[in-house]
């Protein structure tokens, strides 16, 4: 016989009169799941600060990828999010997040599928900004498809506020001349301003990741930092760091246009290396490759 649903409350406070998180994973069976980078949160101080961490919630459309069991969710709710919209892998726990809908009246919305292929741009209305704590597994092919999304419409989103594991969060904010410092952080710092936020330690998971986690914070430029076409930009990145120990000259002829006038065009030193190179500098190569190419 199955148990009834206990009974979910609407109140300003979405967390106590909601049965315990642990309760709700028992009975959907929703042991976490590696292939699908299921690291649960539990502590809704730490929820709340995430949430709290993405600003004013009330207008426009929230939208979390992976939910889960709907422990963020219930912090983006109670710190006042106006239009959740959840995009959730996992069919297991669907059944829970109905439940967490049911006693939010018209807060919160279930998307059932791959984050990856839903345009998160076109969810709800703006201003729309995305909080996850984001599966680590498909976490910088989802963010590159926001940082798309965002050049193609620098509206598209007001703010993401995204968990990743602390290396890639490194990375988004890496500087030149760091090791830290890659293609990631180029494409990332073009579009948004990036600012790392916070610390995770991995104990604050159920079941715990190997590394610590770090929450950022990305917010959209009015418009890129220089111009550039995305996908020159990213066909140079991938040259210049793909041998990010060589001289540019010397890296850039995967490029298959003579380097030279790639780099006198772009005003860069040919013995300059990748990582020595601003966002604005491989703009400058990004357009003169447009050009080269023809
Ligand atoms: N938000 C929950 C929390 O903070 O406790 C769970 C976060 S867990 C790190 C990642 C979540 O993303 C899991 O619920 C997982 O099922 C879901 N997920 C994994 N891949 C996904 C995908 N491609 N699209 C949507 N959700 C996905």
């Amino acid at each position: 016989m199955s148990r009834p649903h206990p009974t979910l409350t609407t109140g300003s406070d979405q967390g106590p009169d909601l049965p315990p998180l642990r309760e709700v994973i028992a009975r959907h069976g929703l042991g976490a799941r590696k292939a699908l980078g299921q690291h649960f949160l539990f502590d809704l101080n730490l929820t709340r600060r995430i949430a709290r961490a993405a600003g004013d919630l009330g207008p426009g459309t929230t939208i979390e990828v992976g939910p889960g069991p709907g422990g963020l969710t219930r912090a983006l709710l109670a710190e006042g999010a106006g239009h959740v919209v959840a995009i959730e892998k996992d069919e297991r726990c669907l059944e829970a997040l109905a439940e967490l809908a049911a006693a939010c009246p018209g807060r919160l919305e279930v998307v059932a599928g791959d984050a990856l292929a839903v345009d998160a741009g076109g969810l709800g209305v703006p201003p729309r900004r995305i909080v996850a704590n984001l599966p680590y597994n498909v976490a910088t092919p989802l963010l590159i498809g926001w940082l798309k999304r965002l050049y193609e419409e620098p509206a598209a989103f007001a703010g993401l506020t995204l968990m990743f594991q602390k290396e890639v969060a490194r990375r988004l904010a890496g500087r030149p001349r760091s090791k830290d410092y890659g293609r990631l952080s180029v494409l990332a710092q073009w579009l948004a301003e990036v600012r790392l936020l916070f610390d995770v330690p991995a104990r604050a998971f159920t079941p715990p990741p190997r590394v610590t986690s770090t929450v950022v914070a990305l917010a959209p430029r009015a418009q890129p930092l220089a111009p550039a076409p995305l996908e020159a930009l990213e066909r140079v990145t991938a040259a210049a760091f793909g041998q990010r120990r060589k001289m540019l000259r010397q890296s850039l002829k995967a490029l298959g246009v003579p380097p030279a006038g790639l780099i006198a065009a772009a005003g860069v030193p040919e013995t300059a290396r990748a990582e020595e190179l601003d966002v604005e500098a491989f703009c400058a190569l990004a357009r003169a490759y447009e050009e080269a190419k023809g």
